[in-house]
């Protein structure tokens, strides 16, 4: 299961989640000496060019997570109030690819994103005011309100903090990462009981 694809997970140097990184952008990070410290299990050795002074080859061992001197930039999206981008992709993943009106779980290619509140009736195209619906359900609504359609909301929509963020931009996730990330989730998050994910989008 564990190939070349799988990425690494990049925390600052207070181990605040940031993004995925591949292998090779691991071994950069190791070698502009970005990399403070790395936790997780061991995922890759990769060998190097070899040592004028000592003719030996250098080999660079590439954890699950590891922690770097972050930018500032960074580091900002650790704090409350930062709002990370929206997509489909990661809005599906939000609610498990569940219909949040008819409870049914669909592949990607049949879901879709509902403004609870349209936008015709000025309604935002934000985290708070969207839920995966299937396509069915999503025409069905068309453009009234839940209540008017007399459709009920399984769940509550939410915005995602930065590390939740970054569990639902992952495409194959061990499950120390995981781990790791879990443990960065609001006490409260739906995302907390969620599993490690291999490919789920594919
Ligand atoms: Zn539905």
């Amino acid at each position: 299961m564990l190939d070349l694809s799988n990425r690494i997970l990049r925390t600052d140097i207070a181990g605040m989640p940031l993004e995925w990184v591949t292998y090779q952008e691991a071994v950069r990070l190791y070698y502009l000496e970005q990399v403070v410290y790395a936790c997780g299990r061991l995922m890759y050795r990769v060998r190097g060019g070899y040592s004028a002074a000592t003719g030996r080859r250098s080999v660079v061992e590439l954890n699950s997570i590891i922690a770097t001197e972050g930018s500032i930039q960074a580091s900002l999206k650790g704090r409350s109030g930062y709002t990370p981008p929206l997509d489909n992709k990661a809005l599906f993943r939000r609610d498990d690819y569940l219909c949040l009106y008819c409870g049914d779980r669909f592949r990607n290619s049949l879901l879709s994103r509902d403004h609870v509140t349209p936008i015709s009736r000025n309604g935002e195209d934000t985290w708070n005011n969207v839920v995966t619906a299937c396509k069915r359900c999503n025409n069905f609504k068309a453009g009234r309100k839940p209540e008017e359609a007399g459709m009920q909301l399984l769940a509550v929509p939410f915005t995602p903090t930065h590390a939740e963020y970054v569990y639902l931009k992952g495409r194959r996730i061990l499950a120390d990462q995981m781990e790791f990330l879990r443990a960065h989730f609001p006490r409260t998050s739906p995302l907390r009981s969620r599993q490690p994910v291999d490919d789920m989008d594919a």
